[in-house]
């Protein structure tokens, strides 16, 4: 290894967001130890990478402790998507909790920095708009959601507690939704599974009347953010909101979608789930102002390519 090279360790790295930040730290000429325990990754997120002589895997689950030299920390294991993350909900929690715990461990064991992936869930059902960072959030402690809502809410607060006590240098950011290849075909969230549905030609299946808001973030902005974050100077340590704010109803995306992949698809409206939030949009001055990124990618051109990478996926799974 080069001397200047900095090792950094991805939990999750085999996952969506992972496998995209993995390719983008070997650009950056990092040596990048990959951990994941695949409950929803994947290694064909990160076949390409798979012989770069400094890429190596991990399996391992977070909720065990573990023991590594490295310098950096990004640490994304857990899975995203409410139908995952509501499959095993007890192992959902362990994986925010036990999981901060055991990673802010190893920071603080061989010093280094270490980047928390929290969630715009952490505002739950917001009853403001757009959401600061400054907003507390309104979450239900005891519904089918708290498991991944609380679980990162937790573990915000023990990178904070860490970061005072302990003085481990710490990155704390909150994602909004984002989207783009890689993204699990089965997940169930939103942009997947319309797409999909759209290039099958089946119905669209919009959760209750359609009128909720989401903003939705192109991966690539999404993880040059989360570069430029960790790079800046230790003073700024968050929470950051990550996302665009561009803002859409969900039956927008869906007639979107059908448009953009020339379908024939009808939208059909099914039963909303428990505490699912009506709106959200991030105020991202933060960002803007710290770390002087805006995103770039607006929702066609990310659209045009997640599309490209689904039916390519359909395509070769038809051709199995
Ligand atoms: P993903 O499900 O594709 O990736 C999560 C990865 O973590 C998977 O590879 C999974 O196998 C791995 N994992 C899960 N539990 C683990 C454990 N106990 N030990 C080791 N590995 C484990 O999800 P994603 O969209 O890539 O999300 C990555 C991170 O970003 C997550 O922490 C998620 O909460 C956060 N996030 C994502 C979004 C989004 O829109 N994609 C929004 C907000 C927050
Ligand atoms: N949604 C929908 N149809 C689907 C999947 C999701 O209408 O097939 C809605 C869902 O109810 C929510 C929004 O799309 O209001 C975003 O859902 P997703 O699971 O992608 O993310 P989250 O709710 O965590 O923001």
């Amino acid at each position: 290894m080069k001397k200047e090279q900095k090792r950094i360790l991805v939990t999750g790295g085999a996952g969506f967001l992972g496998s995209h930040l993995c390719k983008r730290l070997l650009e950056e000429s990092c040596e990048v130890l990959c951990l994941d325990n695949y409950f929803t990754g994947s290694k064909d997120n990160i076949v390409d990478l798979i012989g770069h002589p400094y890429f190596e895997l991990i399996r391992h689950d977070i909720t065990f402790p573990l023991y590594l030299e490295i310098d950096e920390i990004y640490n994304l294991a857990c899975p995203a998507s409410p139908i995952h993350y509501q499959h095993d909900p007890v192992q959902t929690l362990k994986t925010s909790v036990h999981g901060a715990i055991n990673m802010l461990g190893l920071a603080k064991r061989v010093k280094a920095k270490i980047f928390q992936a929290s969630t715009s869930e952490v505002y739950g059902d917001p009853a403001i708009h757009p959401q600061p960072e400054s907003y507390w959030g309104n979450v239900n402690p005891i519904g089918i959601r708290s498991c991944y809502d609380e679980g990162k809410r937790c573990a915000e607060t023990l990178f904070f507690d860490y970061h005072r006590q302990h003085r481990v240098n710490i990155r704390v950011g909150r994602l909004f939704n984002t989207y783009g290849p890689n993204m699990h075909p089965n997940d169930g969230r939103v942009v997947s599974n319309f797409i999909i549905q759209a290039l099958q030609n089946k119905p669209i299946t919009i959760y209750g009347d359609g009128e909720q808001t989401r903003s939705f973030c192109y991966v690539d902005d999404l993880i040059e953010l989360m570069i430029r974050f960790m790079s800046a100077g230790d003073d700024f340590i968050g929470p950051m909101n990550m996302g665009n704010p561009g803002e859409f109803t969900i039956k927008e995306l869906a007639e979107r979608i059908i448009t953009m992949s020339n379908s024939k698809s009808q939208l059909t409206f099914v039963d909303l789930p428990q505490d699912d939030p009506k709106q959200r949009k991030p105020e991202i001055s933060l960002a803007q102002q710290k770390l002087d990124w805006t995103p770039k990618v607006k929702l066609e051109d990310g659209l045009v390519k997640t599309i490209e990478y689904f039916d390519n996926l359909l395509k070769n799974r038809a051709g199995q």
